[in-house]
């Protein structure tokens, strides 16, 4: 997808590194539109830039799409990081710069690399009507590995394991012995936790920093933390499981990895490490550059102005 950061998503000095330690901190989310759509943005906050790689969270509905309203986001350049496309419900066109075209649904991952540039558009008119529910998430690729080329996959099985009260899919990396056939390019871990009413335990790896958000359903408890929908809980490095209560049936996102070394600026659709890139980057799109290629979409290409600090 594409989206501007708005000001309560801008960075601020002196991200608490000590925080990492708290039970369960939290941080409220933003709105933004996406296409046609009102999206909740839990990642990045003023204050967590980064949960592990993962740099971007999108909440989109749950909505509808009809033949003359839909999620269409025409297509846009993406440099430095994923995409991960995860859908609770309804189904989007996903087409590439790499000649992809593919349906994704629910239980399904779409994962692009954008590496050195890449296009994409996202649609559902004339593809797809009826409700929309999904996330979409971006990596940062890490520095060794942001140049590399743009690929895709789509994974239609992927695994879970049983919990107490549910199960938990893992989408990309591992959770405790569950690991996804999704191509890694950095140590991060993405699963989708389908919790009924009470108690489980979520296995964790010490060496990663973790976040939830609740994508379905009511509020969860992590201690005496309440965490609603529309905000971000980080649990910090350290740990080998969190105990997460659930009143209901409830989807929680988890996410989590070794967090980013690297300084990341992110403007529009793209993560580098610095302006200068960002403004290279921006440029060739507008100059139609071939190292985005081209999307065979019915929209227009979205162009937009330059970063303010480019002038
Ligand atoms: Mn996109």
């Amino acid at each position: 997808m594409s989206g501007f950061l708005q000001p309560a998503d801008q960075p601020v000095e002196g991200d608490d590194a000590d925080a990492h330690r708290c039970e369960l901190e939290i941080h409220d989310g933003s709105i933004a539109t996406v296409g046609a759509f009102q999206v909740r943005r839990t990642l990045p906050r003023r204050v967590k830039r980064t949960i592990g790689q993962w740099c971007f969270v999108d909440h989109m509905g749950p909505g509808s799409v009809s033949d003359d309203h839909g999620l269409d986001v025409a297509p846009h350049p993406h440099i430095g990081l994923q995409t991960v496309t995860w859908l609770l419900d309804g189904a989007i066109l996903h087409r590439d710069s790499l000649g992809t075209e593919q349906v994704i649904r629910p239980g399904q991952l779409n994962l692009m690399t954008a590496g050195n540039g890449v296009s994409h558009s996202e649609e559902t008119v004339g593809v797809y009507s009826g409700p929309l529910h999904g996330v979409q998430l971006w990596v940062a690729l890490p520095t060794d590995r942001r140049a590399i080329d743009p690929a895709f996959e789509h994974h239609r099985d992927l695994p879970a394991f049983e919990l107490d009260h549910g199960d938990a899919t893992v989408i990309i990396g591992s959770l405790g012995e569950v690991a996804s056939p999704a191509s890694l390019e950095s140590e991060i871990v993405g699963a989708d936790l389908r919790l009924r009413s009470g108690r489980d335990v979520i296995p964790l790896d010490p060496a990663f920093e973790y976040g939830i958000v609740v994508i379905d359903g009511p509020d969860v408890a992590v201690g005496d933390r309440v965490l609603t929908q529309g905000k971000l809980g980080y649990l910090g490095l350290g740990r080998d499981e969190f105990a997460i209560d659930s009143t209901g049936d409830t989807r929680v996102l988890l996410i989590g990895g070794v967090p980013c070394p690297d300084p990341l600026v992110m403007w529009w659709n793209y993560v580098a490490p610095s302006r200068a890139e960002i403004i290279e980057a921006h440029s060739d799109w507008a100059d139609g550059h071939e190292r985005y290629g081209t999307v065979a979409s019915p929209l227009e290409r979205l162009v937009v102005p330059g970063p303010p600090w480019s002038a």
